[in-house]
């Protein structure tokens, strides 16, 4: 799988990248626990796996089923609605949705079904309705449930499908941060050696990955900081980057680890690439 920036937990990412090799990804899975950020960034990224016209490699994450699945734009990919004030997937809708299972795909080759927070919102008459379609179901559907405690789902539910367990934090993501920061002050100090030293930890590809893709979000909170807005993931980071480069410098930083997550999904020589970031940083942040 091509997980792009999604930050998504490493053994999670493991655990989908063998199944997907086995090609023993199950039509029916639930994305269990961390937080509804972590469960829709999931759910969304799966979404787009599932819809993608590339072949390999996918998501693709430029195709235009990527970008429309990314969006929540899809027309193959359904987000159940829930009605009521609590939002409750009430029987109608799943019925709706299992007729809707039988009809072909409108452009993709699968379709996506997305019960977001099933926990809460799908009732134990819905889930009833809901098993007849799960245990027969059609070749060319997904369905996406996401739950915080995936055990209050009937088992008859729990039989049929795939729990992934998202960590709320997992130490990985924390041991990333770290790195994107001091990448980040890094860039901001005269002297290159900082930088050259955290760029020189880039030496996995998932790592570089997980790790650039935090740095961006980083030159993010700067751009937010500079026009009085809020950061996201580190308010230090965020106002330092502010106060010492311009709104078009921040942008050409953004550009460059785009350019950098390019050339490490071909598998460019990681050695090769820290050099080349770190002079590129530099360029982009400190020449007159
Ligand atoms: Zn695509």
């Amino acid at each position: 799988m091509n997980f792009l920036d999604f930050q998504i937990d490493s053994s999670l990412k493991e655990e989908l990248n063998s199944l997907e090799k086995q090609n023993k990804l199950p039509h029916a899975v639930i994305l269990n626990g961390g937080n509804n950020e972590q469960r829709l960034r999931t759910a969304v990224f799966l979404s787009m796996w599932a819809v993608c016209s590339e072949k390999s490699n996918i998501p693709c994450g430029k195709c235009k089923a990527c970008i429309n699945a990314e969006e929540r734009t899809h027309s193959d990919v359904y987000y159940a609605q829930g009605s009521g004030k609590t939002e409750i997937y009430n029987v109608d809708e799943i019925r709706k949705i299992n007729a809707d299972t039988v009809i072909k795909p409108n452009s993709a080759e699968k379709k996506v079904y997305i019960f977001l927070n099933a926990d809460k919102r799908m009732p134990v008459i819905s889930q009833n309705t809901f098993l007849k379609t799960l245990e027969e179901p059609p070749d060319n559907v997904l369905f996406i449930l996401t739950t915080e405690n995936s055990n209050m789902l009937l088992s008859t539910i729990l039989s049929r499908v795939t729990v992934f367990n998202i960590p709320l934090k997992d130490k990985f993501e924390e041991e990333s941060l770290e790195l994107a920061k001091n990448i980040v002050k890094g860039i901001l100090k005269p002297s290159e050696i900082d930088l050259l030293f955290s760029t020189g930890k880039l030496n996995k590809k998932q790592t570089a990955l997980d790790v650039l893709a935090i740095v961006s979000r980083l030159f993010r909170d700067g751009l937010s900081c500079s026009v009085g807005g809020k950061c996201t993931v580190d308010e230090e980071c965020g106002r330092a980057l502010a106060k010492r480069l311009t709104k078009s410098r921040l942008l050409s930083l953004i550009e460059l680890n785009e350019k950098a997550i390019v050339k490490i999904n071909q598998n460019v020589n990681l050695n090769l690439l820290a050099t080349w970031l770190c002079g590129e940083y530099r360029r982009i942040s400190w020449q007159k």
